[in-house]
């Protein structure tokens, strides 16, 4: 397979970090040429025209490459591994694991640490669950989710074999297979695919963004409430007996950057959905697992502004494993969980490595370490520290040249989002509109990542939004003296993005 081209952009120098990752002696001296020549396809699958960097090991938020250079991990991959990388107690956890029962198909045996994550993730639900159940990632929770929302209602007696609408809004990252593909409204990932999208079953709703989607005047709670209705409004359309779920992200994450529903959003639609007997299913696949600080769940956290409304049915993956493994893993809650044990009792679903020891061994230590270390805390405190540094050197402070291009700084815990936009319109027109990864929020992810620093860069939003999002997602265990090390990396790349083009 020929290489990727390379452009000039290509990160190359990064300046030493202050921490550094465990290099090891080995030689990875033909790495760089395996990259260029691979046959793996993973080359192919990258956003950035250039073969990016690769990594030979890390410790803690610290990655180094094979180049003996090192990069400090601001947004954990893409929002996963909380508790830092190669943690002794984890991988120890793995090793025995492997050593004990490598394998089971989940479908003819249970293995023992499926069983005691499931009692575990349930008991710290304070009730709002009744059982789960483990796959290996995040789209692969949401596939499940759509088929165990349907089989509810035809498991339902008298059986409602008429429902098969779901909506979802236009703000919305479900996974990346076909069907959580549907669910979601990410224009630039549905796009090839959209011909093969059912667009029967599948309605999409607004995006809820009080700051750039709000009418002139109109006030946050008056702006849930026309949301709300919208909503309700849709169901009518679709016969409220004939739609099975609204689906959503409590804080959206992939689409547009951290965004939260106004107050009293999903209050309202609860109502509507326990009016109509319709699911209401949360995606905290990004923001679930601790992500959002205090709590577990996304919904739980006064830092989501959920109004605190569970889920009947929810999906996580990411910071469940943390890195350490892939899994992902589906929540139900009583009504849900009755619905199916007193009907046919069985979801026709399976997968070859769902629950696979290996994982779920992971998970549990993973599990361990953030109770043991308190890090669902420590995520709120994080947020906290990083919320005052970020404000401080990028609006407060008398030497901010970003302090105009800063449309909002947002999140909570370890999720963050800088909204960074031109408000010149002749310059954002010449230098941002239509031109994708050459935008604002591409250009800094790839400066940071020259200057040492892994963030994610998003452009625009959905419904032709201008704002550019950057996108930190911390390890919930990241000290002060590494949050001042990613928020002064980020500045910089901000201002040498600014400098160079507006
Ligand atoms: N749902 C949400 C909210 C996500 O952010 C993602 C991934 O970013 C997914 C689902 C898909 O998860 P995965 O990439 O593990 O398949």
């Amino acid at each position: 397979m020929s290489p990727i081209s390379l452009d000039s952009t290509q990160p190359t120098a990064v300046a030493p970090s202050k921490g550094t990752a465990n290099t090891t002696e080995e030689d990875h001296s033909n790495v760089k040429e395996l990259a260029n020549t691979s046959n793996d396809f993973a080359t192919m699958l990258h956003r950035v025209p250039w073969t990016p960097p690769i990594a030979v090991s890390a410790q803690g938020v610290y990655i180094s490459l094979e180049n003996g250079e090192t990069l400090i991990d601001g947004v954990g991959g893409a929002a996963v591994t909380c508790i830092g990388m190669g943690n002794q107690k984890v991988t120890d956890a793995i090793q025995q694991q492997l050593q004990k029962l490598s394998y089971v198909y989940n479908v003819q045996l249970l293995n023992e640490p499926s069983l005691r994550l499931a009692d575990r993730l349930i008991a710290s639900s304070g009730g709002a669950f009744a059982q789960c159940f483990f796959v290996s990632g995040g789209s692969e929770a949401m596939e499940a989710v759509i088929k165990l929302a349907r089989q509810y209602y035809v498991d339902q007696s008298p059986p409602q074999p008429q429902r098969k609408f779901f909506i979802s809004r236009r703000q919305s990252y479900h996974g990346n297979t076909l069907g959580a593909l549907q669910l979601s409204y990410h224009p630039a990932r549905r796009a090839p695919y959209e011909v093969l999208l059912n667009h029967d079953a599948f309605h999409h709703v607004s995006p809820a963004y009080y700051k750039r989607y709000a009418s002139e005047g109109e006030s946050e709670e008056e702006y849930a409430a026309r949301l709300v209705k919208e909503v309700e409004d849709k169901m009518e359309e679709l016969g409220p007996q004939n739609v099975i779920a609204f689906v959503a992200e409590p804080v959206v994450g992939a689409t547009q950057g951290v965004t939260y529903a106004p107050k009293g959003y999903f209050h309202g639609i609860s109502q509507l959905c326990k009016k109509h007997g319709i699911l209401l299913i949360y995606d905290e696949v990004m923001c679930g697992m601790g992500r959002m600080g205090s709590t577990y769940h996304a919904w739980q956290s006064p830092n989501s502004y959920t109004d605190g409304i569970p889920p009947d049915i929810q999906a996580v993956a990411k910071g469940l494993g943390g890195g350490y493994g892939s899994i992902g893993a589906v929540f139900l809650n009583h009504r849900v969980a009755e619905g199916l044990r007193s009907g046919s009792n069985y979801l026709q679903h399976g997968h070859t490595y769902q629950a696979h020891p290996l994982a779920v061994a992971a998970s549990l230590a993973v599990q361990d370490v953030i109770e043991e270390q308190n890090l669902l805390e420590r995520a709120h405190q994080v947020g906290i520290y990083l919320e005052r540094r970020l404000r401080d050197r990028l609006v407060l402070s008398p030497n901010a040249i970003c302090k105009d291009y800063v449309f909002d700084i947002r999140g909570g815990g370890c999720f963050w989002a800088i909204e960074l936009q031109v408000p010149d319109q002749s310059v954002y027109d010449k230098w941002f509109i239509g031109r994708g990864k050459e935008r604002l929020g591409g250009r800094v992810q790839a400066q940071a990542m020259k200057n040492g620093l892994v963030i994610i860069g998003m452009s625009g939003g959905i419904d032709g939004a201008k704002g550019d999002h950057l996108i930190l997602a911390p390890a919930y265990n990241m000290t002060d003296a590494e949050i001042d090390e990613v928020v002064d990396k980020l500045v910089s790349s901000i201002e040498q993005v600014l400098n160079e083009t507006v």
